[in-house]
């Protein structure tokens, strides 16, 4: 078998993954990524981002990039589905915290594509399709990668391995690192339509309370503008994947989060169907591999963190690993990077994923007025509002990583 020395692998072409490797390539650090599918994927998945994810991946000219055919998203709603607006949240306020008041709505399989051709300017990055990672283990010295490939399968050798490969990460469990947490019982169901909901007083971004299903409903940039409506709903588990995924299930979906204001059936775009887990790897380093992006945590989508925070992971790990291999800094600060993301991935990613989704879904008519005051409250000065925003965009969760030594 063919066996190849390399200085960087990076297991997956996510855009965690492209990410890392554009950051090193970057950094003049030769790289080298593999992913197992054929191609970069493209489903429905991750679309909103958020303010301090702009700005970190403004330097690398990838926010100008997604800008030209993203939607800018400055105000978003929470709302009932019985009450109508609860509030209109103005991301103005953060205009001296931000360059980027505003969330940027972009399909995840548009933003690889600019990633991968940015990192493709650079000779000393590769990228490998169709080269599945099947096995990992490591030495003090190096790590050692058997990769399916035709007509045979090849051994890697690198310094060091970041796993960016997924939820599924096979380089987690190769490393034996646990995967604390647990999965919702209860699917969740993603559709959308070219059927406009700006007409009816949403904006491009909102999240419904509603005791029996709640909705979140994006805008997306799709091929061209309009665009396309996109809602995210949890599915009870007596219904089957197979209803699911018909048209005639997303149109009663459609007319009851319209509340009786939509008659016809709309057209159906996209649709699918996957299972919510809230996940935190034991560990985000083993030596010479690092986890980044889902294969170290993984949340239910409400509020959007999920990607971002796997972009945050990127920079911050890429930042410290071009510092041991150009510098020769001491590797204990990969530990910091450890320390950093994971602290603020339990403190703000997966608390308040879990804490949104727990609103969305309150029962009980007290609670949910007592939310709906809350919300209006935050809402009702400049001074409460800011701080409310400055934690749903995420930026209080970055000056509360740079703060841990
Ligand atoms: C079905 C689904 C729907 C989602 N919806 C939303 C949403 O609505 N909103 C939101 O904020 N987030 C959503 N997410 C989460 C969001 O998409 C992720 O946070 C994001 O994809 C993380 O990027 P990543 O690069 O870490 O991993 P991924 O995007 O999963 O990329 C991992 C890559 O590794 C490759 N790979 C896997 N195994 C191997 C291997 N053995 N060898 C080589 N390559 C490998 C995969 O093919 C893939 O290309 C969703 C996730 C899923 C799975």
């Amino acid at each position: 078998m063919k066996q190849i020395n390399k200085n960087v692998i990076v297991v997956g072409a996510g855009p965690v993954g492209l990410l890392c490797a554009l950051q090193l390539a970057k950094n003049g650090i030769p790289v080298t990524v593999i992913e197992a599918e054929p191609e970069l994927t493209i489903d429905l998945r991750a679309g909103t981002f958020h303010p301090p994810t702009l700005e970190m991946l403004d330097p690398l000219g990838v926010t100008n990039a997604m800008m030209e055919i993203g939607i800018q998203v400055p105000r978003w709603q929470s709302r009932d589905l019985e009450e109508g607006l609860i509030v209109e949240w103005d991301m103005g306020v953060l205009a001296n915290d931000t360059k980027y008041p505003f969330r940027l709505h972009l399909e995840q399989h548009r933003l690889t594509p600019i990633l991968f051709k940015m990192l493709q300017s650079y000779p000393h990055a590769e990228v490998f399709f169709s080269h599945p990672l099947l096995e990992l283990t490591q030495t003090d010295d190096e790590v050692s990668l058997l990769i399916g490939s035709q007509p045979e399968n090849v051994l890697f050798t690198a310094n060091w391995v970041i796993g960016a490969d997924g939820g599924k990460s096979i380089v987690r469990k190769a490393c034996d690192i646990e995967f604390e947490g647990y999965t919702w019982p209860e699917r969740y169901s993603v559709m959308s339509t070219t059927f406009d909901l700006a007409p009816f007083g949403y904006a491009d971004n909102a999240y419904m309370s509603d005791p029996v299903q709640w909705v979140a409903f994006f805008r997306m940039p799709d091929v061209a503008p309009p665009g396309l409506w996109r809602m995210t709903v949890p599915v009870d588990s007596s219904i089957s994947d197979e209803e699911v995924l018909t048209p005639q299930y997303a149109n009663q979906v459609f007319k009851r989060a319209l509340n009786g204001k939509l008659q016809q059936d709309v057209p159906i775009v996209h649709q699918s169907v996957y299972r919510v887990h809230q996940r935190v790897a034991k560990q985000f380093r083993k030596h010479r591999v690092l986890l980044a992006g889902d294969s170290a945590h993984v949340n239910n989508p409400l509020g959007g963190f999920g990607l971002n925070s796997g972009i945050h992971d990127a920079m911050s790990l890429t930042e410290k690993l071009a510092k041991v291999i150009n510098e020769d800094a001491n590797t204990e600060i990969l530990d910091l990077y450890e320390r950093q993301r994971k602290s603020v991935n339990l403190q703000y990613v997966q608390e308040f994923s879990i804490n949104n989704k727990k609103q969305l879904e309150e029962k009980d008519p007290k609670n949910r007025q007592d939310r709906f005051a809350y919300l209006r409250k935050m809402n009702s000065n400049q001074d409460s509002r800011r701080e409310y925003l400055l934690n749903s965009s995420m930026i209080n969760s970055i000056q509360s990583a740079n703060r841990i030594t």
